[in-house]
């Protein structure tokens, strides 16, 4: 997808890398992230009108560092380098680093020395940036002044403005910087020129228009989740191409109450789109596999390949396809290692590996460049139900794994409907805005209560409310009692085979966020 006005960062294998390119974006500018591995023609090529230096965990002034050709920052297009960025622009045309006396981590004070600066402009003299280096800059080369300071840092900035040359020590990419993103407005609009009309609204136009083109009257075939990232895909292959989509939905049996029907009322013929949709009912099929199964690892296993045998079977009847539709999109790209520098850290299944059991000429990933609340905004633009739209992540898996030892059919309706109603007064109260993901689970506990003066021997549900920024970590959502004790009561009221709820309160790591 070709985009006019575009900046690009060069990931040098700093830990924010996506985050800078997210902050770009917000400024409605297009960014695409590459590695510094990426030939110079090829930067020339892309035709960038900025460029960003990430950070990197190297030291510029060490053999076989992470470097960049002189000539990078001849291009006469705008540089700024951004710590291990900026100490490598200084290293390449004749400044000095060297390891810092006081190396610098957290928030720190910072100085403006030069009010003209036009990366500061607005911003007052003092403010909090943040700061993560063992090296520093020394002197900064030839035509380059010191336009900011910390207490231990003598270069916290320095620019060459008639070069269009500048060099951050700090990092305003992070949050924790406090005009950060004033920082990189200033760089991306004043200093490069964007215009920042990068829209959603016109990403979705221009996407459909150029899927129009490229598969014509060809057949493309999308396997469909009920995710927020297939649905939205699919949306815009059906406005590009119409009935030559087919949208296969599996239902696995396994999906969130009402989930199915939910995705049929959108997509199915009823629906607003005009596609092919088929909706498996392989229920039975992944009940009969799982049963008597326990072990997580192997739940996960069975599900995921029966899943690929029932698209499998569906794709065949289709007959040949020429496309097939992924909701792949950009940190599973830069995640895979494929788009920047980052460590592999996970091979990501959409990316990659071309899935050989269906028979089509080419992938296509119509969000391959979108972070997730981009999807969303394209989603809402197109008119996708905002329910569908804003959902929290779901497992592949689904319940298969929220079910503790093995699943049957009596046992998903249990953690359906106790989930339902944990999800329903989590929004009554207002939760579901602060609240990062959310859910009931089964535990396989069977414990002795009394209702009705009857003695019961039934099942205990665990609810578990946790917020993250990143996946790898997480902190539990303090859920009110009143909240708790409302959501305990209707469980146990409504949902039958159950007589105890337990709240779960451990954080990951030790815990997962999944609950299996
Ligand atoms: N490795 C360099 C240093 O320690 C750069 C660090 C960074 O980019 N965050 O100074």
């Amino acid at each position: 997808m070709e985009h006019k006005q575009k900046v690009i960062v060069i990931d040098f294998g700093g830990q924010y890398n996506q985050l800078v390119a997210r902050r770009v974006r917000e400024n409605h500018v297009y960014c695409e992230i590459t590695s510094y591995r990426t030939p110079l023609d090829k930067i020339k090529e892309m035709d960038p009108m900025g460029i960003i230096l990430t950070g990197g965990p190297n030291s510029v002034f060490e053999e076989d560092s992470a470097t960049a050709p002189r000539e990078l920052f001849e291009l006469g297009v705008p540089v700024l380098g951004l710590c291990y960025g900026a100490q490598l622009m200084m290293h390449v045309l004749g400044g000095s680093v060297d390891h810092a006396p006081e190396r610098e981590y957290g928030k720190t004070p910072l100085t403006v020395d030069d009010e003209k600066s036009p990366l500061f402009a607005g911003l007052p003299e003092n403010s909090i940036v943040w700061m993560s280096h063992n090296d520093y800059i020394k002197t900064p080369a030839a035509g380059f002044h010191i336009t900011s300071h910390t207490a231990n840092c003598p270069v916290a900035s320095a620019e060459d403005p008639s070069r269009n040359l500048y060099a951050i020590q700090f990092h305003p990419e992070v949050l924790h910087t406090e005009y950060g993103k004033d920082i990189l407005k200033n760089f991306v609009i004043d200093v490069c020129g964007c215009s920042g009309d990068w829209q959603m609204s016109s990403f979705a136009e221009k996407t459909i228009k150029e899927l129009k083109e490229k598969i014509g009257d060809g057949k493309a075939l999308c396997a469909l989740s009920g995710g927020v990232d297939s649905s939205v895909a699919a949306v815009l292959l059906s406005k590009a191409i119409g009935k030559n989509l087919t949208c296969v939905f599996v239902d696995h049996g396994l999906l969130r109450k009402d989930e199915g029907d939910m995705v049929s009322r959108v997509f199915g013929p009823e629906g607003p789109y005009e596609l092919n949709f088929v909706r498996v009912d392989a229920k039975d099929l992944f009940y009969s596999k799982l049963a008597g199964v326990t072990e997580p690892e192997k739940k996960r296993k069975i599900i995921g390949e029966e899943f690929i045998r029932v698209f499998e079977h569906e794709a065949k009847k289709i007959g040949k396809v020429d496309y097939l539709v992924q909701g792949t999109i950009y940190p599973d790209v830069v995640e895979s290692g494929l788009g920047g520098e980052s460590a592999t850290i996970k091979s990501h299944h959409n990316v990659g590996g071309l899935p050989d059991y269906v028979d089509f000429k080419e992938i296509v990933e119509p969000l391959r460049y979108l972070f997730k609340d981009e999807v969303r905004a394209v989603g809402l633009h197109l008119g996708i139900p905002r329910e569908l739209v804003m959902r929290q992540p779901f497992p592949g898996p689904g319940l298969g794994i929220r079910i503790i030892g093995d699943v049957t059919e009596e046992k998903v309706k249990i953690v359906q409907d106790a989930d339902a109603i944990f999800r329903e007064e989590m929004e009554k109260a207002g939760l579901n805005k602060t609240a990062g993901q959310y859910f009931a689970a089964l535990t396989n506990m069977r414990s002795v209560g009394v209702m009705g003066d009857e003695r019961t021997y039934d099942y205990a549900i665990a609810l578990r409310a946790v917020n993250t920024v990143d996946f790898m970590t997480a902190d539990i959502v303090e859920i009110p009692y009143e909240v708790l004790k409302t959501v305990t009561s209707r469980i146990i009221n409504e949902v039958s085979h159950v007589n105890r709820v337990l709240y779960d309160i451990t954080s990951k790591p030790p815990g997962t966020i999944e609950f299996e």
